[in-house]
């Protein structure tokens, strides 16, 4: 494939390789544990290709060369799972003794891991504000080994300085590594904005139908790619065929699902910020979002999550207005074809959260965006 493609006709092309497999126009999901070696001489050397199910197979290779393009880095590792991601991620760059910087804004679940097992595994774990930007030399110690980053935030999306960040990390020869879920890597380029390693829930937009969990590491050089991929196979981790299969013919559409879910969730996101029960969205593309400015310097766009903080009330109407929704089930995770909602709990932060009212994620899909409004609309009347 030609490097000069543009983006759009790379997505169709890449992971594709029909002279390997009789013609067929989509690399099948052909699962393995043992591989043949056709001789001593293949087993004993370090560069055959494949070796065993667990340590990549062709499938894997070209989930890896397409989520490595998508982001525009050197190479990839796939993971079970966007947690798996990020676990093998942090892993492969610290040791006990070392403090790592956290953004405090981050993944509900990279938060137990953070708090839990790296923490028992003797790291010095410190969250920071996301909107720090420079201030982050200030926290800055000796044995800093990691700044861990993610852009926009979950749940209320606030938006780092990546750029001031990781021009300050690279100073101190720290290791940067962004969630880059948000942007599905459409989005953000996490390594033309100077971060190390990214990591992404193909979970999410990529595979886009609710049906498969998957992520992965990029790495934006050959010595963090060997990190890395050493830490994956010590921990035993590989990725299911089936799942890489989903989310290599996910990929083909992503950008049409993401663009749609996108131009949806505004037009939702416009009419929420306008009703009184309704004390703020969060959505960055919003002008009235507070990172607004930062997201439209670093972002190509947006996608298909919002927040909304409601009115305080009892718990038991904010119960009822979940009910009372028809078009959006209750469900964990988002960049899938549907309406979602989940609701999200900031007061377990680190930092100070001083809102009052209840914050609910939505997560806008393909649905006509008139229904979803209409349907907001019914359950915000009867919210008391
Ligand atoms: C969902 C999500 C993850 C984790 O992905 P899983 O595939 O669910 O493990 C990580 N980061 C962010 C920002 C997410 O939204």
């Amino acid at each position: 494939m030609k490097k000069t493609y543009k983006q759009d006709t790379k997505l169709v092309h890449v992971g594709r390789a029909p002279e390997e497999y009789f013609g067929l126009l989509n690399a099948p999901p052909a699962s393995a544990s043992s591989i043949i070696y056709p001789s001593l001489a293949a087993y004993e050397s370090t560069t055959h290709k494949y070796r065993y199910g667990r340590m990549g197979t062709p499938l894997a290779k070209k989930f890896e060369e397409a989520v490595t393009m998508l982001e525009g880095g050197y190479a990839a590792v796939s993971a079970p799972s966007g947690m798996t991601a990020i676990s093998i991620a942090v892993m492969a760059f610290v040791k006990a003794g070392d403090h790592i910087l956290v953004t405090d804004s981050l993944y509900e679940s990279s938060r137990c891991f953070f708090d839990g097992f790296v923490t028992r595994m003797g790291m010095k774990v410190e969250y920071y504000d996301p909107l720090i930007g420079t201030g982050i030399s200030k926290l800055i110690k000796k044995n800093t080994a990691l700044i861990y980053l993610e852009s926009p935030g979950s749940a209320t999306f606030e938006v780092q300085d990546i750029p001031a960040i990781t021009k300050i990390a690279r100073k101190h020869k720290i290791v940067t590594i962004f969630d880059n879920s948000w942007g599905s890597g459409l989005l953000f380029n996490a390594f033309e904005h100077g971060v190390d390693v990214s990591v992404i829930a193909a979970t999410k937009y990529m595979n886009g139908h609710a049906d498969a969990m998957l992520g992965a590491v990029v790495a934006g050089n050959k010595e963090t790619y060997k990190k890395i991929k050493s830490t994956a196979l010590d921990l035993g981790i590989c990725a299911g065929t089936q799942e890489m299969y989903l989310a290599l013919r996910g990929l083909r559409t992503m950008k049409l699902r993401l663009k749609q879910s996108a131009e949806n969730a505004m037009v939702v996101a416009k009419w929420l910020n306008k009703h009184p029960k309704v004390q703020k969205v969060y959505y960055p593309a919003l002008p009235t979002h507070s990172s607004h400015k930062l997201w439209r310097r670093d972002f190509k766009g947006a996608n298909g999550l919002l927040s909304i903080l409601l009115k305080p009330a009892p718990k038991s109407s904010v119960a009822r207005f979940m009910k009372d929704l028809e078009l959006f089930p209750m469900a964990a995770s988002w960049g899938g074809y549907e309406s979602l909602l989940l609701p999200q709990y900031p007061e377990k932060r680190a930092l100070p959260w001083k809102e009052k009212g209840f914050l609910v994620r939505l997560h806008i899909g393909l649905e006509d965006p008139d229904d979803l409004i209409a349907d907001l609309k019914q359950a915000l009347q009867k919210f008391k």
